[in-house]
């Protein structure tokens, strides 16, 4: 089991001074994730020191404001509406389009999801599981959504460039259908699914389509402005009936703000809860939280009003910059390839066939002190790239390059236990068995007393034990599975 905890900590008897604890606060970050420095790939979008400190000021003016009642918060109300307003302008909405500001990405997918299901229940009733139509790439809030709402999410495979294919999402859809989902573009590549050729699918089958443009789109737009190609993926696509995008991703607002974005009322009405015999009150909400704060939504519209169209493009000129030259220094290391279509300000890159091992190479990149975001099927490292990373992009790809040499020189980095964990999780066919894995080391690190669990003992670890345990057996399994697919391969070409 995990250590003893320690004595619990409680509310302090008397109340310490406000500078003392400031002090402690500012102290706690330390550890933390450097990302001013760029050189952390997600997480944060960072538009430099003075767009910091205006989303902390517009913040700290409404940070006890709730939206619960718009009426007491008329401010809030107007900040939602104008952002609502903006961001339809920006997606070519027409002039019926509605939508909420939310607390993030996976909020406006779980509103989404349940709308589509509140709408088939009352269109379609005699539907008892709903089901979802989405390619494999799909963020795992639908997957949460799904769970959740009693929906099914059926997942069907991509081509290549990790996009969506029409046809196969097409052949996936059923009579228990409701809606279709894709990305505009997908996290862990940045390629952009075919929305208007899954819109015309949508159309034919009389289906709602939902574009995740949560990483996308405050992104997509500008680059656009910038003369990329960009095929539609918006409104301007008729079929598209709804558009989830994070302002606090590519809006470089404040942690805590996404938008869902409908055509029209017809679909958006369904997203609003009423309960009506409540004691206290009658109680209506539009999302999936209850109070909602203010803080969040104030420093998005700042960000909104003070970027601006100029600003924006500015920022995503840069990204794109950095993306580029990161893809072009990565092209030119022997042993590594891109993943993906390079479409966008998100990169991803693996190693090519016969190529040093992925995940070794991405452990001696963090050991030069980078955060890295390791993908899976295939393996491969994942980069949110914005304005803050074009300072970095060269020094990246010059310790890529110096890891994938010392991984070529050392094959064996490919077994230190990192690495080793990394290729194990990504290969064992057995879903569950890592499924109960990560849950148990999450049960580790919610335990009483315990902030992280200790990693200096990974053989300890539940995963690693986990592995340990059935590594090998993994391991003979697949060699098994290997050698009769390609007998298989064989016998059919015979
Ligand atoms: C980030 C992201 C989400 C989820 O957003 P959160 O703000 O993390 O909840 C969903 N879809 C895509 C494509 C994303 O990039």
């Amino acid at each position: 089991m995990s250590a003893p905890p320690g004595p619990r900590v409680l509310i302090p008897a008397v109340g310490r001074a406000a500078t003392t604890v400031l002090d402690e606060l500012a102290a706690m970050k330390t550890p933390d994730a450097d990302w001013r420095r760029g050189r952390v790939f997600s997480l944060v979008y960072h538009a430099g020191e003075e767009h910091e400190r205006l989303l902390q000021q517009a913040h700290a003016l409404f940070a006890s404001a709730n939206l619960l009642n718009p009426m007491a918060f008329q401010s809030l109300r107007r900040m939602e509406a104008e952002i609502t307003q903006m961001v339809a302008g920006l997606f070519h909405g027409p002039p019926s389009a509605v939508g909420t500001v939310t607390s993030g990405g996976t909020e406006s997918i779980l509103c989404a999801v349940a709308t589509y299901r509140e709408l088939a229940r009352a269109k379609r009733p005699w539907i008892r599981r709903p089901q979802i139509v989405a390619p494999r790439t799909i963020h795992p809030a639908f997957d949460k959504a799904a769970h959740w709402f009693g929906v099914e999410l059926k997942k069907v495979d991509v081509d290549d460039d990790q996009r969506a294919q029409p046809e196969a999402l097409a052949r996936a859809i059923g009579r228990r259908t409701i809606a279709l989902a894709v990305s505009a573009p997908q996290y862990p590549h940045g390629t952009i699914d075919p929305v208007a050729e899954v819109g015309a699918i949508a159309a034919q089958h009389g289906l709602p389509l939902h574009v995740d443009a949560c990483v996308g789109g405050f992104m997509l737009p500008w680059l656009e402005r910038l003369g990329r190609p960009i095929a539609p993926w918006d409104f301007r696509v008729p079929a598209v009936t709804s558009i989830s995008a994070d302002l606090h991703k590519y809006g470089y607002a404040g942690k805590g703000a996404s938008t869902l974005t409908w055509r029209d009322m017809t679909w958006m009405r369904h997203q609003f809860f009423v309960a009506t015999d409540f004691p206290g009150g009658i109680y209506v909400s539009p999302t999936m939280i209850g109070t909602r704060p203010g803080g969040p939504l104030a420093a998005a519209w700042a960000a909104l009003q003070t970027q601006g169209e100029d600003g924006y493009v500015k920022l995503t000129g840069a990204a794109i910059d950095a993306a580029d030259r990161i893809r072009a220094g990565i092209r030119a290391i022997p042993g590594l390839t891109l993943i993906g279509r390079p479409d966008t300000t998100i990169v991803a890159w693996g190693a090519a066939p016969g190529g040093p091992d992925l995940y070794a190479i991405a452990d001696r990149l963090e050991a030069r002190g980078w955060s890295v975001d390791r993908t899976q099927h295939p393996a491969g490292v994942h980069l949110t790239v914005t304005a803050n990373h074009l300072a970095i992009a060269d020094d990246y790809v010059r310790d890529v390059r110096a890891a994938a040499d010392e991984v070529r020189a050392d094959p064996s980095l490919a077994r230190a236990p990192v690495a080793a964990m990394y290729g194990m999780m990504a290969k064992i066919p057995v879903r569950g068995l890592v499924k109960r894995g990560v849950r148990q080391l999450f049960e580790r690190m919610y335990a009483p007393g315990v902030i992280v669990p200790d990693a200096t003992a990974p053989a300890d670890d539940a995963v690693g034990r986990l592995l340990d345990k059935h590594g090998a057996k993994v391991d003979a399994v697949l060699d098994g599975v290997g050698k009769l697919r390609a007998k298989l391969k064989r016998g059919t070409r015979r």
